[in-house]
Order: C-alpha cells, then sequence, then structure tokens
C-alpha cells in the first residue's frame, strides 16, 4: 500500500461566542482548521484535522500546518500509510520540530491502518476501554457568579467536568472565583482551574496556598516549566501542566522531576496520536493522571482525542474536550461521536469511523501526487 495523493483543505470553524483566555487577555472567535485527505494507490482514504487555538495560545497556527505540509508532503509519496513510526521519523527528518503541522498527516495514516486492519482507533492505540470518557467543559474567566452560572449551563446538559480559566493580576478575584465555585460544586463534579500561563511565580504562590485546604488542582499556573517546578515547592495543591508540554522529553522531565501530578495531552500540540501514545504510556508509568484533548477543531479533532483517552485506563483518565460543542460549523453532520450526557464514547468502527462531507471543506488548497 502507498500513498499517492494528499490533498490539503482550508476551512475556518467560528466559535458560537467569542472566547476569552485566562486573564482575559487574549480573545478568539474563529479557528483555522487545515483537514488533510490521503488516498492510497489500492483506494483507501484516511482524514486528518489539525486545528490550532488561534494564533496566540501556543507557537502553532493555521497557515503554518499548510506551509509545513507543502514541504513534508512530496516526500509522503509511496510510503506505506500503515507505517505511523516510519511515517514518523520520515516527517522528522525533512521537518525537525514543527510537531502541529504532523498531526494532521498522523491522523489520517492512523485512519488508514485502523480502516486496513479493522481496527478502532483506541484498539490501534493498545487496547479500547467501553467506558464513555467525561467531557470537560470551558468555563470562560468572568466574575464568580457568571462563571457558576455558565458551569449551571453546562450542568442542565449533563456535564460533570469543568476546566475553569481562572488566572490575572487580582489575586484576591482568583481566590474568590475559586472558593465561590467550590461552594457551588456538585459532589460529583470534577473541577479543574485552568490559568493558562497567567500568573507569575508570585501570585501562583499566593492563589494557590489561599485555596490550599480545597485540594483543588491547577493547570498550568506559569509560563515555563521552570516556572512550575519552581511553584511546585511552594505549595500543595496538585499541578497539572498543559502548554509546556510538548515533546517526549517534556514529560519524562516532568516525570522524572516531579513537576506535576496530571498532564494535559494536545494531539496537535505534540505533533499527532503516536507521539501522544508514548508521552501517555509515560505518564501512567509514574502514576501520573492525563487529560486528553484537540488543541480545538471539529468533530474529527475531538474524535482523534477521545480515541487516545479511551485506550487509557479509567483511574489513569481524567477528562477529554468537545469543542465541537462551541462551533457553529460541523463538517460530518449526522456522524461521528457526539457528547453525550457529558461523555464521548468512540464507537467500535474501523479507522476514525467516519468522514467529513467534502462538499462543507470546498475544494482543497493544495494536491500533491505522485
Ligand atoms: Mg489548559
Amino acid at each position: 500500500m502507498k500513498i499517492k495523493k494528499i490533498s490539503v483543505y482550508q476551512k475556518d470553524l467560528p466559535l458560537s461566542e467569542p472566547y476569552w483566555l485566562s486573564g482575559g487577555r487574549l480573545k478568539f472567535e474563529v479557528l483555522d482548521a487545515t483537514f488533510v485527505k490521503i488516498e492510497t494507490d489500492d483506494g483507501c482514504t484516511g482524514w486528518g484535522e489539525g486545528t490550532p487555538w488561534g494564533h496566540t495560545y501556543v507557537p502553532a497556527h493555521g497557515p503554518g500546518i499548510r506551509a509545513g505540509i507543502q514541504t513534508i508532503a512530496p516526500v509522503l509519496i509511496g510510503a506505506d500509510p500503515r507505517q505511523s513510526e516510519r511515517i514518523e521519523y520520515v516527517m522528522d527528518k525533512t521537518l525537525p520540530g514543527h510537531p502541529y503541522v504532523k498531526s494532521p498527516i498522523d491522523m489520517a495514516c492512523l485512519d488508514i491502518a485502523g480502516q486496513t486492519a479493522g481496527l478502532s482507533l483506541p484498539d490501534l492505540l493498545g487496547g479500547r476501554y467501553e467506558t464513555a470518557t467525561p467531557v470537560m467543559s470551558s468555563v470562560s474567566s468572568g466574575s464568580p457568579e457568571a462563571m457558576v452560572a455558565l458551569i449551571e449551563k453546562y450542568r442542565e446538559r449533563g456535564y460533570r467536568g469543568h476546566s475553569a480559566k481562572v488566572g490575572g493580576s487580582d489575586t484576591d478575584l482568583d481566590i474568590q472565583r475559586i472558593r465561590h465555585i467550590e461552594q457551588h460544586r456538585l459532589v460529583d463534579e470534577r473541577i479543574l482551574y485552568d490559568v493558562n500561563r497567567a500568573w507569575t511565580r508570585r501570585e501562583a504562590a499566593i492563589v494557590m496556598n489561599a485555596v490550599a485546604d480545597l485540594g483543588v488542582t491547577f493547570e498550568q499556573p506559569c509560563e515555563t516549566t521552570n516556572d512550575i517546578k519552581a511553584v511546585r515547592a511552594l505549595t500543595t495543591s496538585p499541578i497539572s501542566v498543559d502548554e509546556t508540554l510538548v515533546s517526549l522529553n517534556d514529560m519524562v522531565r516532568i516525570a522524572h522531576e516531579g513537576i506535576a501530578e496530571v498532564v494535559n495531552i494536545k494531539i496537535n500540540r505534540v505533533g499527532g496520536l503516536t507521539k501522544a501514545r508514548r508521552i501517555r504510556d509515560v505518564a501512567i508509568t509514574h502514576g501520573i493522571q492525563i487529560y486528553v484533548m484537540a488543541t480545538g477543531g471539529s468533530v474529527m479533532a475531538d474524535t482523534e482525542a477521545a480515541a487516545l483517552a479511551q485506550s487509557t485506563p479509567d483511574e489513569f483518565r481524567l477528562g477529554c474536550w468537545a469543542c465541537q460543542d462551541m462551533l457553529t460549523v460541523d463538517v460530518a453532520p449526522g456522524t461521528g461521536p457526539r457528547t453525550k450526557n457529558g461523555h464521548l464514547l468512540v464507537p467500535d468502527l474501523p479507522g476514525l469511523g467516519f468522514s467529513p462531507d467534502e462538499s462543507l471543506l470546498g475544494d482543497p488548497s493544495a494536491v500533491y501526487r505522485s
């Protein structure tokens, strides 16, 4: 089996409501998505998606994916898409770094590998568990009352996991937000306080120590892993690393140096499922629990993340995300896993299990062929 054609599509995915990251410092309204279709010489087709969360969240952006694929795609023509680690090796040799460029290609190749083997993505990734994964809501930064009101709206839809965005120079306000939200938390709810790098070390120490009695988990409290390591020594609150977990080496360091008790693996950021799976396995080996999420995107990106989650034992799997619920555009209407009662379940279908409606993607922005 050989790759004979790679088609690349650009699609804007508007958010149903503008979204402010922690600290209110970054606003997002539209996501720039890239969809990749890989076709083989024997008639197989696989699909992938790469959708960064805007241009300012982490070093990744939509046009960068398409520019990177322009460099990588010609080298992949003629390769066997089922050999995901050889594909990974060739991509890393052809374009070092730029992991987010490679994830849609990795996803499309695994889609083909799954279809060919008759295995779902969770089975390809080590074996599916039949339990659905809790979906975390994404609660935009606001007043304590507004944040609880937003949590209640998600709660009505069955959500029991919430990622509440805190962080900013007003540490008193953050303490109020956290105490107010925890007062209104249901017994079976899990709330992650996501700082998105917004605190200095001092601000992190003040807030995390002020609410240490609550035992809540904070995600990416500061800009760098070094900052988080310093804060780890100053507080007893559990910590999750998100934005600064990019490579397997990052994961090894976090585990070895005891920097965090939780990690959030974002598939696009780390360069695809092939790399994300290794990161997941190192985390499990060190007793570190995981969230697995898309960086953003359609039902396809959500499914990719939920597939890795669903091949992870329940005791290590804290949650996933459904960015699809925040969009006004659906590229695969009537198909693909959807949030049910606050959970995502990837069905036992070969490969990704569905494909986008091509008529909704428009003409490809680039085609590479043998
Ligand atoms: Mg986060």
